[in-house]
């Protein structure tokens, strides 16, 4: 009851104010309580000028001195001001014509900021905040909340809005039951606020509340709800996914026994192990849910392929998919070559095919002629019925919504699933984004890798970059040329591209140089990629296309341009397209010049670090959890109080919290998904 209300959109303020919080994307009751302080200023007491600290932020009060405009470089207003135990300048560098109203000499006023030491020993403040000393000023009992804003919405504001807030939750609660949730006993376990007064104390923190750092326990409380709400999320699909029978998968003597007398290298310890872990996840009735993480370079592939075997030879279907055209023909032309003596039936399905060849190959899989079937999102749609799928392979697994995963849910005997990530994904977000997976990695690449050098260059010394690699072509080098997205547009991006293309011919007239973009057609594409793999090209221009799966050995340079508009994960990504044949190799990444600090720190981690998941533990402390995922597209809700690096402690008590609540308490489960994600029909469904 309480929970409606509460999420009910804000009434009772005016359509400007409304359009201010909208603005701040707060819209109902809940949102606005929710809507805790940036930081607080503390007003509840009055220092005195001599006993104030330079370097902290106080309140002072006293009389004022003097006021005058001086004209420095800039005109200037100071106002001194006296409380009998010393003196104290407050300087305004921007100022209107009332201010001197406000200053005039004998007025008592109050001032709050930084206390600055001047250049004779003297305090300053800069452009602190003022208040007039009168009758009626009382100093506030609790500190004073300073929040997020917008554009003309001043604190004060808000601030009425979140006491309409609380008001309006303390009337509910009286009439109806309290807001709280969860029960008792798992409060009582993780030793959490209640959560009315969790929220009331953050807006309304007193000098004692502070001095025991009550806030502390109050905003952890919140990051436990959110955490647990994510986890009631992740589980319950798990939960959901796990009701339905899967096929069970042992591998035989047939297929499998064949290909592995068939490869031309041993697998490597970390293959073997994650190979042991799938084919004891498929040897079960219930679905495999498995991640398969491993650096660029480090043989996904084979391992996905010797899973999909168990499937053929047990006479069901397998399909693998990739979310790029380039990446799933990647996979096609490698599988069908591994798998080339075993006579399977191999089928290609992408969006780009002729209508005729597309129900050519609905047909086969229908009837159950495909055993393999390799492709595109294409592969998702309704479209295409499988005979027998019994597993599924989901290659850069994070470039597909929860949705998508979803979907393939429907299809076939409930399929095991195996996901494959080559951007590595620290312990933290793993558990926290996909507590519904269990997770195995391939942390340890072939032998016979050669170490990639990383160079830094700015945009001004490019002509020595053009100069690195015609020594270099000609020893018999081959470089990829990577222009990435401008803008979120193709075209820029495709722009981009061919600009560098003709720059580049016009530079190295003796050199053979391709373009491949995300708009050629399929068959140009690997065309092109052929060329380049047989070194009739000697540079490939690309947007960022290649970013995936890509192997031509041979290629040894890799030049990214505008390298610090580029994910760090995508740099490391494409920056695995070379060292992956005899010679060294060379990655140049362009920056355009002045960088960022943040910029500067992104790039410095790529160029010191060679290893996917420190790049991606860094970036996840650059960047945050949210751009790394899109977690947007991951459907889950993110995570506004909580940070996954610092608060793994809760994560751990939410976890198991949300085992226990799913068990005993399911209605209060769903209460809570309600309140957090105002979803609850889609916690019903998946
Ligand atoms: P990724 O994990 O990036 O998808 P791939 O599966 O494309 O990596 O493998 C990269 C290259 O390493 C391929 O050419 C593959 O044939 C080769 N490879 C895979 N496993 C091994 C191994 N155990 N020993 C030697 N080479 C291997
Ligand atoms: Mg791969």
């Amino acid at each position: 009851m309480v929970i409606e209300h509460l999420l009910k959109p804000i009434a009772d303020v005016s359509d400007l104010v409304l359009e201010k919080l909208n603005a701040l994307n707060l819209y109902s009751y809940w949102d606005i309580l929710l809507h805790i302080p940036l930081r607080y200023e503390d007003l509840t007491e009055v220092s005195s000028i001599e006993a104030s600290t330079i370097g902290s932020k106080s309140l002072v009060e006293g009389e004022v001195v003097s006021c005058e405009v001086i004209q420095k470089k800039k005109r200037q207003l100071r106002v001194i001001l006296s409380d009998k135990t010393a003196y104290i300048t407050l300087i305004f560098l921007h100022f209107y014509p009332n201010y001197l109203q406000q200053f005039q000499v004998g007025r008592r006023i109050q001032a709050y900021g930084e206390i600055k030491g001047g250049m004779l020993n003297d305090k300053t403040i800069f452009h602190p905040k003022i208040k007039s000393v009168t009758e009626a000023l009382s100093l506030p009992k609790t500190f004073s909340p300073i929040y997020a804003t917008t554009d003309g919405f001043k604190q004060y504001q808000i601030i009425k809005v979140i006491n309409l807030a609380i008001d309006y939750l303390e009337q509910l609660e009286n009439k109806y039951d309290k807001l709280e949730i969860i029960p008792e006993s798992v409060l009582k376990q993780n030793k959490l606020n209640n959560i009315s007064d969790a929220i009331k104390l953050l807006h309304r923190l007193t000098p004692e509340q502070f001095a025991k750092q009550e806030q502390k326990n109050a905003l952890a409380r919140l990051k436990f709800d959110e955490f647990l709400v994510q986890q009631l999320l992740l589980l319950n699909i798990y939960r959901n996914k796990h009701k339905e029978a899967s096929e069970i998968l042992k591998p035989r003597a047939t297929y499998t026994k064949e290909l592995f007398s068939l490869l031309p290298f041993q697998l490597t310890g970390a293959q073997q192990k994650s190979l042991g872990e799938i084919y004891a996840d498929i040897a079960k009735p219930t679905q495999m849910n498995r991640l398969l993480q491993g650096d660029v370079g480090s043989g996904k592939t084979i391992v996905a392929a010797f899973s999909m075997l168990v499937a053929v030879e047990n006479s069901f279907q397998a399909a693998i998919i990739a979310p790029t055209e380039i990446l799933a023909e990647q996979h096609y032309l490698k599988i069908s070559e591994l798998l080339k003596p075993l006579k399977l039936n191999i089928i290609w399905l992408s969006g780009s095919m002729r209508a005729k060849d597309k129900r050519e190959a609905y047909a086969k899989i229908e009837s159950g002629v495909a055993n393999f079937i390799i492709g595109t999102h294409a592969v998702f749609q309704k479209d295409v019925m499988f005979h027998k799928l019994a597993l599924v392979v989901i290659d850069e697994q994070h470039r597909f919504g929860v949705e998508q995963r979803l979907k393939l849910q429907s299809k076939g005997n409930n399929p095991h699933q195996l996901m494959m990530s080559a951007t590595p994904i620290p312990r933290s977000l793993a558990m926290s984004y996909y507590a519904d997976l269990d997770i195995s990695v391939i942390d340890e690449l072939p032998p016979g890798r050669t170490p990639i050098e990383t160079l830094l260059v700015g945009n001004n010394r490019k002509h020595e970059v053009l100069e690195f690699i015609r020594n270099n072509l000609a020893k018999n080098a081959q470089v990829y040329w990577v222009c990435p997205l401008i803008e979120e547009s193709e075209k820029l991006d495709l722009e981009s591209a061919l600009n560098a293309y003709e720059e580049l011919k016009l530079l190295l007239p003796e050199i053979t140089i391709g373009l491949i973009h995300g708009k050629l057609k399929a068959g140009e594409k690997a065309l092109i990629m052929d060329e380049f793999k047989q070194g009739k090209l000697q540079i490939l221009v690309a947007t960022t296309v290649i970013e995936v799966g890509v192997d031509v050995p041979n290629a040894s340079i890799m030049v990214i341009e505008h390298s610090e508009r580029i994910g760090l994960a995508s740099l490391h990504q494409l920056r695995g397209r070379v060292g992956r044949g005899m010679k060294v190799s060379t990655c140049i990444l362009l920056y355009q010049t002045p960088l960022t600090e943040i910029a500067k720190k992104r790039l410095k981690t790529i160029k010191e670090n060679n290893d996917g998941f420190k790049i991606a533990h860094e970036d996840l402390l650059i960047r945050g959890p949210g751009e790394i995922l899109g977690s947007r597209q991951s459907g889950l809700p993110v995570l506004k109080f909580a940070n996954l690096e610092t608060d793994m402690p809760i994560l751990l008590q939410a976890k198991t919290a949300a085992k226990t609540m799913l068990r005993d308490y399911s209605k209060e489960a769903k209460l809570l998904v309600k309140l957090w994600f105002n979803r609850d029909e889609e916690f019903l469904k998946v």
